[in-house]
């Protein structure tokens, strides 16, 4: 039986040493998530804290009219867990007899992505007995193998591409690049050789047992696993579901070579004339950059009316606006409804806004439009592990399913479907495996779309703070004011930062320009930390860097920044912070 979790008091905001007014608990009791479990009374007023965790309690720490601040403890609890577990062990007669080989196991993780391993690892770390299952040879999932990694090795080399001709127009003149595709392939793959390569030698050193093969479930306490070597039926007491995606299938494209989704495109067997990508989000727009550097005429059409759904517009146009040559077709509120392989091509037919009038003929066409949960695959139904529309798995905040020794992470747990998201879900579901008072709580998650110029947003956008009805206030550093953008080329990018208007911390911001998924780092962990625009704005970024435009964006937002022209309006009675023209108010 895992130790009991501590319930410590949480983030009760800026109030400290509170005095406890009302105890809701007494030893024995059973808490649900979220159910009140303090009443403590600050100067302004009364407030119920509730509890993160599910279980049975222990002891109870505090009694009426202690003081307590973030962090002190206030009771012991057995975690829902354990609890379930004991209330209804799982019924011997549903879970199958063995087939094949028979393993035992505390943990079994399904799916050796960067949910799975970074799961099953963590797990190991935590003394947990680890089999991780993965059909494929390799571990690191699509992440690794056809999907951040490969990706970005092609971007960096258009990138080469891309800066050898913008050098040209400034005096440094190379000849036209000589593309050996079968070199470039091997670099990409040596890479991903590496990477997936050193994940099966962390598994070695952590005694996590790899097991190759399809597993799915037959039981609430058993995985049957179809692999080369025959069957094996993996026994576990807990297990994390981590089976990711696959790219979503449009039923009207044929079965064709010349039809790929993203792993084909990936797979580079050569540069076609004209190229079609379906979908205009963060995947589609990649590949789209890496086809037209390697010198492919290409189109995109998007079924809606703007590309990259989830960034902010404007940053969107900066990027529309830098890649006006890039691309021969961009077609927005524009669907492709049907298609047909002829020996000369693939025909395509467009419906809506930006329709060309007939039939288009592609040498290639890359359907990127989005991905489909795996968990419809699992035989889940097994388990009583209830799987809901498009394949995702519901959780609770510890990465639990509706069947409390079962947890699920990254894809197939639901979106942001992203590499970041799905390690961070692994490690917590991993800690409350092993009995950790563990839980999913990151205020927000980056979006990065390593096209040219990169487009990066985290937290609140304008658009989600104004169907939210939040009150923001947006401020923008214009990058054709920074030394070093200027110096590196990249005159072409926007910082923005947006701040709630109540408490002034910073709630969301939004990048588009050069290296701007390494700069959104910063405003993620401001978001997190809470900081407000003097934090950011009075920290020192060295100079001449893009990350000082996140500072100086801040600056913007107090009226200080001396990076641009001064106030024209300064507003009575609101000291500086109305002041720079670049800072707007939305509700
Ligand atoms: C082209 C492309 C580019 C991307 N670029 C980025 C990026 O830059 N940044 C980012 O954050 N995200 C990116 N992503 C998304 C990222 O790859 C996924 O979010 C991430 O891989 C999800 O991790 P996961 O562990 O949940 O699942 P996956 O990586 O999908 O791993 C799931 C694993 O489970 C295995 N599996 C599934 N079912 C079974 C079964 N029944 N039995 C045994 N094994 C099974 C699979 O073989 C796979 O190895 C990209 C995706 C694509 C397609």
């Amino acid at each position: 039986m895992p130790d009991p979790i501590i319930i410590r008091l949480p983030d009760i905001g800026d109030y400290r040493d509170v005095a406890i007014a009302e105890v809701l608990i007494a030893p024995g009791s059973t808490v649900v998530r979220d159910a009140p479990i303090l009443v403590i009374e600050t100067d302004k007023a009364s407030m119920e804290v509730p509890s993160l965790f599910a279980g049975v309690v222990g002891e109870v720490i505090v009694r009426v009219g202690d003081r307590v601040s973030q962090g002190s403890p206030i009771a012991s609890l057995r975690a829902a867990d354990a609890f379930a577990e004991e209330a209804s062990p799982p019924p011997p007669a549903r879970d199958p007899e063995p087939r094949g080989k028979e393993i035992r196991c505390g943990l079994v993780v399904l799916g050796g992505g960067p949910g799975g391993y970074s799961a099953a690892f963590r797990a190991a770390d935590l003394g947990l007995d680890v089999v991780l299952v993965e059909r494929h040879e390799r571990l690191g999932g699509v992440c690794l193998n056809v999907g951040c990694i490969p990706s970005k090795a092609l971007l960096h080399m258009a990138g080469l591409i891309d800066e050898a001709k913008v050098a040209s127009a400034h005096g440094l003149v190379f000849g036209a690049p000589r593309i050996d595709l079968p070199a470039v392939r091997r670099w990409k793959d040596g890479i991903v050789g590496t990477l997936t390569g050193g994940l099966t030698g962390m598994a070695r050193a952590r005694k996590v047992r790899v097991v190759r093969g399809t597993g799915r479930l037959a039981g609430p306490h058993a995985l049957a696993v179809e692999g080369e070597d025959g069957a094996t039926t993996v026994r576990f007491e807990r297990c994390i579901v981590a089976a990711g995606s696959r790219p979503a299938r449009l039923p009207f494209l044929p079965d064709d070579p010349r039809v790929v989704n993203s792993t084909g495109a990936l797979a580079l067997a050569a540069v076609p004339n004209r190229m079609l990508v379906i979908g205009g989000g963060i995947v589609g727009l990649e590949m789209a950059t890496v086809y037209s550097s390697f010198g492919a005429t290409v189109d995109v059409v998007e079924v809606a009316d703007h590309l990259m759904p989830g960034a902010d517009r404007d940053l969107v146009e900066v990027w529309r606006a830098a890649n006006r040559d890039r691309f021969h077709r961009v077609m927005l509120g524009t669907r492709a409804t049907s298609a047909e392989a002829r020996p000369d091509g693939i025909w395509l037919h467009f419906e809506g806004a930006d329709a060309p009038p007939a039939s288009e003929r592609y040498d290639l066409v890359l359907a990127a439009a989005g991905r489909t949960a795996n968990g419809d695959r699992l035989d889940a139904e097994r388990a009583d592990l209830a799987v809901g529309r498009g394949g995702t798995i519901a959780v609770d905040r510890q990465m639990r399913t509706s069947v409390p020794h079962i947890f699920a992470i990254g894809d197939v747990a639901g979106a942001p479907m992203l590499a970041h998201k799905a390690v961070h879900e692994g490690h917590v579901a991993a800690e409350a495996a092993a009995g950790h008072a563990a839980a999913f709580d990151a205020i927000a998650i980056p979006s990065v779309a390593y096209t040219r110029p990169e487009i990066a947003w985290v937290g609140l956008t304008e658009a989600s703070a104004a169907a939210e009805g939040r009150r923001v206030s947006v401020s923008r550093f214009p990058w054709t004011a920074s030394g070093r953008a200027l110096a590196s080329d990249a005159a072409q990018g926007a910082t923005k930062l947006l701040f709630d208007e109540a408490t002034g911390r910073v709630v969301g911001g939004g990048i588009v320009g050069a290296h701007a998924g390494e700069l959104i780092a910063e405003v993620a962990l401001a978001i997190e930390m809470g900081a407000d625009a003097p934090d950011l704005g009075r920290t020192i970024h060295p100079h001449p860097t893009l990350s000082e435009t996140v500072g100086l964006s801040a600056e913007v937002e107090d009226g200080i920044c001396t990076d641009l022209p001064p106030a024209r309006r300064p507003r009575a009675g609101a000291g500086h912070r109305e002041s720079q023209g670049a800072r707007t108010a939305i509700a």
